[in-house]
């Protein structure tokens, strides 16, 4: 059974406290993260819990399943897509998400590029770096990410606010923090070099999310810690 909203109510204080929290202890101002709710395996509830209380963006980390709850949400919902992309799926990410944080190769930008002229759209993304060289997670490399960036700068449609990556699992909170830590370098650097601001960086979820402020996160990405475990069997 899915939690009830005063349960999420509940859950999504102790989740702002642990933010605030963080932020003060890492010494950054109050609000420098957002919190975005991972609504993936639970019922549009979920969402529709995130924006009675004032969230306006949901994470969804497959098309099929988001698409569906957009039409049955709210429509001023925003929503991004924090999971993997194929790019027969382009055309649909392209028409109806706000942001695509899962951009983790050039075919996957020429994809979108594509797909939202033809809509006459803008397009937000981040791209996914896999900074913890973890080879169960998707995400290009720390050596990818400069052609990746180059070929995303390159599509007129698509406008880059900054860099996501998934921790590696790992009972030591050291190896998020390493994780975390690159993926702020790798941020440094891309700004650098190529002249621009890339201000987002997606980085923690309910696990490491903590260290993940503590490195420099501007959005957590938080889904088990506001509504519960995802396994409904
Ligand atoms: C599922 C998911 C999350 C949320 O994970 P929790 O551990 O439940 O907070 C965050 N980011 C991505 C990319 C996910 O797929």
């Amino acid at each position: 059974m899915f939690i009830s909203y005063q349960e999420f109510e509940d859950n999504l204080r102790r989740v702002q406290a642990s933010i605030l929290s963080a932020e003060a202890k890492s010494g950054r101002p109050v609000g420098s993260v957002t919190l975005l709710p991972v609504t993936k395996n639970h019922p549009v509830d979920a969402a529709l819990y995130a924006f009675r209380s004032g969230l306006r963006s949901v994470g969804e980390n497959r098309v099929q399943e988001a698409l569906s709850k957009m039409d049955d949400a709210d429509s001023a919902l925003s929503w991004e897509l924090i999971g993997p992309l194929q790019s027969n799926k382009a055309k649909k990410v392209a028409e109806r998400f706000d942001r695509v944080q899962s951009v983790d190769r050039p075919k996957v930008a020429k994809a979108l590029q594509r797909y939202a002229s033809e809509a006459g759209r803008n397009l937000r993304v981040l791209l996914q770096i896999n900074a913890g060289a973890d080879p169960n997670k998707s995400g290009a490399s720390l050596e990818e990410a400069s052609a990746l960036m180059e070929c995303a700068m390159e599509q007129p449609n698509l406008k880059v606010d900054g860099l996501m990556t998934i921790a590696p699992l790992d009972d030591e909170l050291a190896v998020a923090h390493l994780c975390f830590a690159a993926l702020r370098n790798c941020r440094d650097g891309l700004e650098a070099s190529f002249g621009v601001s890339l201000p987002e960086l997606s980085m923690g979820m309910s696990g490491d999310m903590e260290a993940a402020i503590q490195e420099g996160s501007t959005m957590v990405r938080v889904g088990t810690a506001l509504f519960g475990k995802r396994d409904y069997s």
